[in-house]
């Protein structure tokens, strides 16, 4: 299979890791050119845990481009977390990545390993996924 990297390469950095990760292997829920929303490579023990990834090499975006990703990741994320009663989106203060902007969405499964990470986490939204 081709490699599609996530990053264009005007837009990517040496040795990043996630510039280079292969789309193509990874468990992709919706994509724009800036934007991708997957599944995170560390599930930590939920049934799904999913991520929307800034594509270029930034830390920083537009607030109008924060809007629209928060948009999508509540609508990808109500359909993924469909099976749970609650999900959230967390604040990044806690993140592993730090080259790209990104947000985590995770249901709240007690027995999740990060249970104790998510309750210290400042959640962004908490999202009913069978409500309108
Ligand atoms: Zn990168």
């Amino acid at each position: 299979m081709i490699r599609r990297p996530l990053a264009i390469e005007a837009n990517k950095a040496k040795n990043c890791p996630l510039c280079t990760i292969d789309l193509n292997k990874e468990k992709v829920f919706w994509e724009v050119p800036a934007f991708v929303i997957m599944r995170t490579k560390d599930l930590k023990g939920h049934r799904e845990r999913i991520m929307i990834v800034y594509k270029a090499h930034r830390h920083e975006i537009p607030y109008e481009a924060y809007e629209a990703a928060l948009d999508a990741l509540i609508k990808i994320g109500k359909k993924v977390f469909k099976y749970a009663p609650k999900f959230v989106i967390m604040d990044s203060t806690f993140a592993t990545i730090n080259e790209h902007w990104h947000l985590v969405a995770t249901d709240l499964d007690p027995k999740a390993v990060d249970f104790d990470q998510i309750l210290k986490t400042k959640w962004i939204k908490v999202i009913d996924p069978n409500w309108d």
